[in-house]
């Protein structure tokens, strides 16, 4: 599943630097994750890094992007090739 930020964030900025896939920016109000650049931390950590940080646990499963791990893994994959075409 991809996660996402809700209106109770208070823009504390500690997430942002930690997602390994730059999922994670300010938004109009709060902060907010981009669903096709978060995989769950999977390929790169065992727990979600933003969720693990987040001081008020503002950062529940986006119920619009409910995705297995092998999806997810998938995502990861296609994240890094990308990343390695663009350098
Ligand atoms: S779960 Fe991981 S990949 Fe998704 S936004 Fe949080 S830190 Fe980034
Ligand atoms: S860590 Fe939580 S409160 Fe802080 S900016 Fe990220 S989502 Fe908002």
């Amino acid at each position: 599943m991809a996660l996402m930020i809700t209106d109770e964030c208070i823009n504390c900025d500690v997430c942002e630097p930690e997602c390994p896939n730059d999922a994670i920016s300010m938004g109009e109000l709060y902060y907010q994750i981009e669903p096709d650049r978060c995989t769950e931390c999977v390929g790169h950590f065992d727990t979600p890094q933003c969720v693990e940080i987040c001081p008020v646990a503002c950062i529940p499963t986006h119920p619009e992007h409910v995705e297995s791990r092998e999806t997810l893994w998938q995502k990861f994959q296609r994240l890094q090739n990308a990343q390695s075409v663009a350098h």
